[in-house]
């Protein structure tokens, strides 16, 4: 189909009816941090530099996205900020037509020094994760410093109206959980969405995962305990979480449960890697390369149709278990978490 016949006003549908209007890209595999739940200590085997997609391919895949219907693209990683000019990629992606969103997840340790850059090209949210706010408790987590060096990013992107921030905090059990309605106090008093995630299972994480899960179900109940909590709409964005809030709040607080409570019939992302596979699923390796085909020449009708060819593998559900790894990937950062 020629592209100018496209309906840009309508995403296109998997094989189960879901629209699919959002898409995540990972820009590199490569981190600063080695958070414990996600990477090993001694990193991973990293990707060579030719085996990752240039921002040049990246602008294209997101180009032919946005042509069948794709409005909300985040960058993330890996740790994303560690590209180089970051802002680039960020420019040629917020001037692509048919994209709305611009957002980025990041540990934030390189953030203030980025940010009016990022800004300025046309980034309108950002996702930081934080998991204490205890600093020796980030360097046990993270397994290097860092904790200031984090909340100063925090600070620097409310002040740049790149809200609301969102915090993504993992919740473990005996690691951070005395902190955790530190935390959902947090959203009482500052304009941000601090959402807890449920550990997932990948192969380097197994023992701790096990070990310290817990469910969305009990720290539900235990901010509860603290004050009454309203469902409500939360913040715009594209993600699986369900919000609540205290009375007044300036905040809201989310939790992401993918063990507990699976969003799969909501599900509308579909995920670009480093390495340029387009992966339908977080938990599962259904995926389609789409490298080979770029740094072929393919035009953006050939990618259109790939793309729209790999809405129909997308899986109905994930069969996500605690302590089973669902897919061969080592770690969320492989494929942009
Ligand atoms: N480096 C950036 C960051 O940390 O925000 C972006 C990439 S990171 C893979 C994206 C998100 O995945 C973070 O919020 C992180 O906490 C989360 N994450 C990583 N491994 C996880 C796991 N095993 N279970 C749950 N969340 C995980
Ligand atoms: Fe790095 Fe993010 Fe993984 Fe932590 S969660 S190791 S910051 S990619």
């Amino acid at each position: 189909m020629a592209l100018q016949t496209i309906d840009l006003t309508r995403p296109v549908l998997d094989a189960f009816s879901r629209p699919i209007s959002y898409l995540r890209v990972s820009v590199t595999d490569k981190c600063n941090l080695r958070c414990v739940y996600c990477m090993p200590e001694g990193g991973l085997p990293w990707l060579r530099r030719d085996e990752i997609l240039s921002y040049e391919e990246i602008a294209t895949v997101a180009r032919a996205a946005a042509a069948i219907g794709v409005r909300a693209i985040r960058l993330t990683g890996g740790e994303p900020l560690l590209r180089r000019d970051l802002h680039v990629l960020v420019r040629a992606i917020a001037q692509t037509p048919g994209i709305e969103d611009v957002a980025l997840s990041t540990n934030a340790l390189l953030l203030e020094e980025q940010l009016d850059d990022l800004a300025s090209a046309g980034l309108r949210r950002v996702n930081v994760s934080l998991d204490t706010l205890r600093a020796d408790r980030f360097e046990q987590i993270a397994r290097r410093p860092g904790l200031e060096r984090v909340l100063t990013g925090i600070d620097a992107a409310i002040a740049r109206g790149l809200g609301p921030v969102k915090i993504n905090v993992v919740a473990m059990r005996g690691v951070n959980d005395d902190e955790l309605e530190a935390f959902a106090e947090l959203s009482r008093e500052r304009p941000v969405a601090v959402r807890f995630i449920e550990m997932m299972p990948v192969h380097e994480n197994l023992g701790i995962q096990t070990e310290t899960y817990i469910s969305a179900g009990e720290l539900l109940e235990r901010f509860g305990a603290i004050g009454a909590l309203e469902a409500v709409p939360g913040p715009p964005g594209n993600g699986p979480a369900r919000y609540f809030a205290y009375p007044g709040a300036a905040g809201t607080i989310g939790v992401i449960s993918p063990l507990s409570h699976d969003y799969c019939d909501r599900c509308n992302r579909v995920r670009l890697t480093a390495d340029g596979r387009l992966r339908l699923c977080l938990f599962g390796d259904h995926h389609i390369d789409l490298r080979s085909p770029l740094r072929a020449g393919a035009g953006q009708e050939v990618l259109c149709d790939l793309l729209r060819g790999a809405m129909l593998i997308k899986p109905e559900r994930h069969h996500l278990k605690l302590g089973e790894p669902a897919s061969r990937m080592r770690a969320l950062s492989e494929i942009g978490g």
